[in-house]
């Protein structure tokens, strides 16, 4: 690294430049254990695409209904046997992640049903399509369908005892989700993952599993869907997209449940046979090829963030040893101002939009006021460096992303750099 370039083109001191090299030093345990994942994970993606014979055609696109395109038929194979799924629904026509989850839970939930989350309080824009918050039309409140959920413990772990007493004979859907989204707990691991569901299917084995893996994507070697979750979705901007899909979500799962998302998705009669994929298939088959790389640059962005921020004297989480189940690493600042500056830093050393500076605003879904920073490709791509953060307390930081780590290290010196500018 030109350490003077870094020092005179973006101000960073030259003990933080010190300090960097040191962290880089700290972390390389940890990296070796990253690349056995990345490793795994390549291995696995490159076999579905081999047995599946992935063919130059399967990279054109379609129009109109987009019948018989058979790169969508294709990529949904390649996701399934990734995600070692019967099934998979990949699209540009969910718009997010958020629409892919949602789909999902309108797809296999009727009136009168108990939808039950086992990992407390949704991602805030679940809030809003479960009907919990907003005045919003068009919920599955709306619809009939019953909200009811568990909080982990204080510990941040299952509440076995409290997930058998919420089941009951109305319970359909079980939710999961993998990430922590904004709250200040660690990520849930796979194998966690599969003690929940182990116990759920123990209690009725009809009841429907699904996780929200937003994040979690190739940050292990199994994937839920692999320890009995009967529905996964996710988005295609973030960790499975790997940084070059413009748009998008998936869903995998059970053959019979993916059907009833697909007619929530397009139209009933409709389901997964329509939809013109214009020319997103290349870019949706070399993202998924790239991304156990993009993961394993992004998580070892995540694990620098980590020791460079607690060697800064913040609490982070989780600790730049700990294992890891997303990619997400949280920073506790502490304060309003604070957060505000990391994301300046964050955005003043991205590619594009450096100029811009991130101010806190009512997002479509939120409640409360987020802050965002990701000069990105791909608008609001967090599998690119990004960092946000809902405007309240305990005023946490979440960075997530980076497509190479030698960019990301530059950009989290710059916000470690701005912060220093304020006391408190
Ligand atoms: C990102 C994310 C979502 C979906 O968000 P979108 O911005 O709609 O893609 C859902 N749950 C979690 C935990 C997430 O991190």
């Amino acid at each position: 690294m030109d350490l003077n370039l870094l020092h005179d083109e973006y101000g960073v001191d030259t003990d933080l430049l010190d300090l960097a090299l040191e962290v880089e030093e700290e972390i390389t345990p940890e990296w070796k254990h990253l690349k056995k994942i990345a490793s795994v994970n390549h291995l696995k993606v490159l076999t579905a695409f081999k047995q599946l014979q992935v063919s130059s055609h399967h990279l054109l696109g379609s129009t109109g209904y987009g019948y018989g395109d058979v790169g969508r038929e294709t990529l949904d194979a390649l996701y399934a046997k990734v995600f070692r799924a019967e099934k998979a629904l990949v699209r540009g026509h969910f718009v997010s992640g958020t629409h892919a989850i949602s789909s999902c839970l309108f797809g296999v939930l009727r009136p009168g049903d108990e939808l039950l989350s086992v990992t407390g309080t949704p991602y805030d824009t679940l809030q809003k399509v479960i009907g919990l918050k907003g005045n919003v039309k068009g919920t599955l409140r709306d619809w009939g369908i019953i909200y009811k959920q568990v909080d982990l413990t204080p510990g941040g772990e299952p509440d076995y005892p409290a997930i058998a007493q919420a089941i009951n004979k109305n319970t359909r859907v079980v939710a999961l989700q993998r990430s922590a989204g904004y709250q200040w707990r660690k990520a849930l691991d796979i194998d966690t993952i599969a003690q929940i569901i182990r116990q759920v299917k123990t209690i009725n084995s009809e009841l429907i599993c699904f996780v929200d893996n937003c994040y979690g994507e190739f940050v292990e070697e199994r994937e839920p869907s692999e320890v009995g979750a009967d529905l996964v979705a996710g988005s295609l901007i973030k960790n499975p997209g790997g940084g070059l899909a413009p748009t998008g979500g998936y869903v995998v799962g059970r053959a019979d449940l993916i059907e009833q998302v697909a007619a929530a998705l397009t139209a009933p009669g409709l389901g997964s046979d329509v939809g013109a994929t214009l020319d997103m298939n290349r870019v949706l088959f070399q993202g998924l090829f790239l991304a156990p790389l993009v993961v394993r640059e992004a998580l070892k962005s995540a694990v620098f963030a980590a020791r460079l921020f607690s060697r800064l004297g913040y609490e982070v989480l989780p600790a730049y040893n700990s294992p890891r189940a997303d990619i997400v690493q949280g920073v506790l600042l502490g304060d309003r101002e604070k957060v505000r500056l990391f994301c300046q830093g964050i955005q003043e050393a991205s590619p594009v939009d450096a100029r811009v500076t991130p101010v806190p605003w009512n997002m479509p879904g939120y409640q409360d006021e987020v802050i965002m920073a990701g000069g990105t490709f791909i608008q609001g791509s967090s599998i690119e460096l990004s960092a946000d953060a809902p405007m309240r307390p305990p005023y946490a930081v979440y960075v997530q992303g980076g497509l190479s780590f030698d960019y990301a290290k530059i950009a989290l010196l710059c916000a470690a750099q701005k912060i220093r500018q304020t006391k408190g």
